[in-house]
């Protein structure tokens, strides 16, 4: 099939290598009778590898023309459906058809970090693979006190359980993209740090601490939160974090008890 030219600003590059797209299809692994939600499906080269299978493939693609390529495609194959639209305002488990599903896509990296929290809204799939720029796959899975350590990665780990499963060279794509790739896999907690209703909130009291990433977590609490010292400094024994640590080393955990107490506070 001829397809139009590739839409960088739709960050469309598209995987050519079937050795890289079995590798993310093996890395969600769907069984028979799971419902997969793709995102991007683009020329519907993963989409072929997912249908092969799983029970059924939602195909989320805001392209108009591809979308269009793709549904005749599949046309009167029940196991296939293509959604033409905007992954970010599109319900994944409404796309779904059900509360039980995963999702995998080759995303386009303009909006990758809301595509990540995109897929951790409830009801969050049972896994995701995603394949995503290097660098931010290394900041999701890293670990307090690691350089990379920050807002991404301790929002990510408070509900999920990220991993790098390969690693994927531009040579893969076509256009070749500027930067090298990560398959990158989540696994959603059974016990979220933060509950449903706590995330949002608790999301942007990371982000605002890691503004202030070279401080220390009492000058932290009085920037971010305007309390004085000697109640920071109690709120931070709470939390078993020392009065001198900087963000960088509080686990997700650390944050949430760190959090609860002040939004508690009368
Ligand atoms: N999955 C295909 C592959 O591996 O060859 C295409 C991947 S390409 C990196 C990303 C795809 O996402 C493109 O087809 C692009 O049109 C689509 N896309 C871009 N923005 C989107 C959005 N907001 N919602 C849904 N799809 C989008």
């Amino acid at each position: 099939m001829a397809f139009a030219a590739p839409r960088k600003r739709l960050g469309q590059h598209f995987l050519t290598d079937r050795h890289v797209l079995a590798r993310i299809a093996d890395a969600l692994a769907p069984s028979a009778t799971e419902t997969v939600v793709e995102i991007g499906p683009g020329r519907g080269a993963l989409t072929e590898m997912l249908v092969a299978r799983a029970a059924r493939v939602a195909a989320i693609e805001l392209d108009r023309l591809l979308a269009a390529a793709l549904r005749q495609r599949y046309d009167g194959d029940p196991r296939v459906t293509v959604i033409e639209g905007d992954v970010l305002d599109i319900s994944l488990s409404q796309a779904a058809g059900a509360t039980k599903y995963v999702v995998a896509g080759n995303v386009p990296y303009y909006i990758t970090t809301p595509i990540l929290f995109h897929t951790l809204r409830p009801p969050r799939p049972t896994r995701t693979v995603l394949l995503v720029q290097r660098e931010v796959a290394e900041r999701v899975v890293s670990a307090p006190g690691s350089e990379a350590y920050g807002a991404l990665s301790a929002n990510v780990q408070a509900l999920a359980r990220p991993e790098i499963v390969g690693q994927v060279s531009a040579g893969a794509f076509t256009p070749r993209p500027s930067v090298d790739s990560s398959i990158l896999r989540l696994s959603p907690l059974a016990s979220p740090v933060v509950t449903d209703d706590e995330q949002p909130r608790f999301s942007e009291f990371v982000i605002a601490a890691f503004g202030a990433r070279r401080k220390q977590m009492r000058r932290v609490l009085r920037t971010v939160w305007g309390i004085p010292a000697d109640e920071a400094e109690r709120v931070l024994e709470k939390a078993q974090v020392s009065l001198a640590a900087r963000p960088e080393v509080v686990t997700p955990e650390q944050f949430a008890t760190i959090w609860r107490q002040l939004e508690c506070a009368p």
